[in-house]
């Protein structure tokens, strides 16, 4: 009651969600019934969870914050959700996102802007950004997100919240509606480093439904949170931390450099040695992510044809139906990606586009595995500024793409990364919250983990 009465109290300002559970007293009471007659309850029971809502859901609608989905109501639950119901959770509701998960800042959704807690004149960053939103203004306890090129950690940052992107592949992507498949990852958001592994800890592991879903045994994250090394003088001794150089660089705001410069010194005084090292393919990043994304996506989107799903523009022919439906259906942002990924996947075009940006790809991969065999994480900011005000960047994307640095390479490599909160700079009224990313070998979350909860 408390949840939905403040849920009620802050919506009005904030648009965080884009559907709220009319079941969630019904789910509460019947929770208190089985722990009244002591039937198992799950380990999250009563825990109110947000999902995105480009995750799949048989009891609310599902839109991707798109028009064309408009009012479509999945036959089924996406398996992390399938998962947290298990596990005892209440869903809250579905957030707010940039239309398919396209966007940085939440102003892409068909629907509604989200407004950052921390100053509604500002966004929440996306496009995950209903889902930052919602636990930074305490609407939910945890909530999914989904981070293709940095849509959770991004958001987590200007949210002032932790933000979890999980090893590609650890979490089913079954349900989670596509964006770019070789990137796509469902990820979570908490108050707290705990609550974000607790979360990941009940939706991960392998699913007959995502054959890109790995076999590998699931760790029992939750233990790191009892560690008894939290309680020596330098719990993280011995731990190899490697700054990435090129993300402190120009393009950077000053007052983030130093909130992760103030972090590392947090880590050295924890017992970690600092480093810095050089990920040279580290710029190149950015623009094989966009050709790669745009690419998978254009392919991706050709699904929504107004006759599988959502939407149909009454015509006299088919071809007319198809143009129509998606020509009313999809916004601009979602058009212009479209475009730009049947371009550099036509022939002619494909060599000096798309190949191209796979070697990039297996480049910035190697150059990870060469820096991660030498430290045992990487650190970088988040983003290269906090959060900016709502419309700065509406009508430049590639201002907007650019904000994408920090993150998108971590998806290209396929690795964890875990953003949490390192300081404040100069904003709003109360100023603005920036959090750093440390970034882990595949499957390592155990680590980030460990080292996030010490750091917090
Ligand atoms: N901002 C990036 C994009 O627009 C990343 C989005 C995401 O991770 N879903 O593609």
């Amino acid at each position: 009651e408390n949840f939905l009465a403040r849920l009620r109290h802050t919506e009005p300002q904030l648009n965080s969600f884009l559907h709220v559970s009319d079941a969630v007293l019904k789910e509460a009471e019947e929770i208190d019934r089985k722990i009244e007659r002591n039937e198992e309850v799950g380990p999250l029971a009563g825990v109110m969870v947000a999902v995105k809502d480009n995750i799949c859901t048989v009891d609310m609608p599902t839109t991707a914050g798109s028009r064309v989905l408009e009012g479509y109501r999945p036959p089924f639950d996406a398996t992390a959700v399938r998962k947290l119901r298990e596990s005892g959770a209440i869903l809250v509701g579905k957030t707010n996102l940039d239309e398919f998960g396209m966007g940085s800042t939440t102003e892409g959704s068909a629907y509604q802007v989200t407004a950052n807690p921390w100053d509604l004149s500002r966004v929440p960053g996306g496009s995950s950004g209903g889902s930052a939103a919602a636990v930074s203004a305490r609407q939910c306890v945890v909530s999914l997100g989904s981070d293709t090129g940095g849509s959770v950690r991004q958001p987590a940052s200007f949210c002032g919240v932790v933000g979890l992107k999980p090893t590609y592949g650890r979490v089913s992507r079954y349900g989670l509606v596509a964006y770019a498949s070789s990137l796509d990852v469902i990820g979570c958001f908490g108050s707290s480093v705990a609550d974000a592994g607790i979360l990941l800890h009940a939706i991960s592991g392998h699913d007959r439904f995502d054959a890109t879903s790995s076999t590998r045994q699931v760790p029992d994250f939750p233990s790191q949170f009892v560690s008894k090394d939290f309680f020596e003088a330098k719990p993280l001794k011995g731990l190899r931390v490697g700054v990435i150089r090129e993300t402190l660089d120009d393009g950077v705001d000053p007052e983030v450099i130093s909130s992760v410069r103030g972090a590392t010194s947090h880590l050295e005084e924890l017992g970690c040695t600092v480093t810095e090292v050089s990920l040279p393919s580290f710029s190149l990043g950015l623009p094989a992510y966009y050709i790669l994304a745009s690419s998978e996506s254009s392919s991706n989107l050709s699904r929504y044809d107004g006759v599988r799903y959502g939407n149909q523009v009454a015509a006299d022919e088919l071809n007319s139906l198809y143009e129509h439906s998606r020509a009313k259906g999809f916004g601009s942002e979602v058009k212009m990606r479209i475009l730009m990924g049947t371009y550099a996947l036509s022939a002619g075009y494909y060599d000096a586009y798309y190949k191209r940006a796979q070697q990039v790809r297996t480049l910035i991969r190697e150059s990870f595995k060469v820096a991660l065999d030498k430290n045992d994480i990487l650190i970088s900011p988040a983003a290269p500024s906090a959060a900016y005000k709502i419309g700065e960047k509406k009508n430049d994307p590639l201002a907007m793409y650019a904000g994408d640095i920090m993150t998108v390479n971590v998806n290209l490599a396929g690795l964890p990364a875990l953003v949490l909160p390192c300081g404040f700079v100069e904003g709003g009224s109360n100023g603005l919250p920036v959090g750093f990313q440390l970034i882990g070998a595949a499957f390592d979350e155990e680590k980030l983990l460990k080292v996030g909860h010490i750091f917090e």
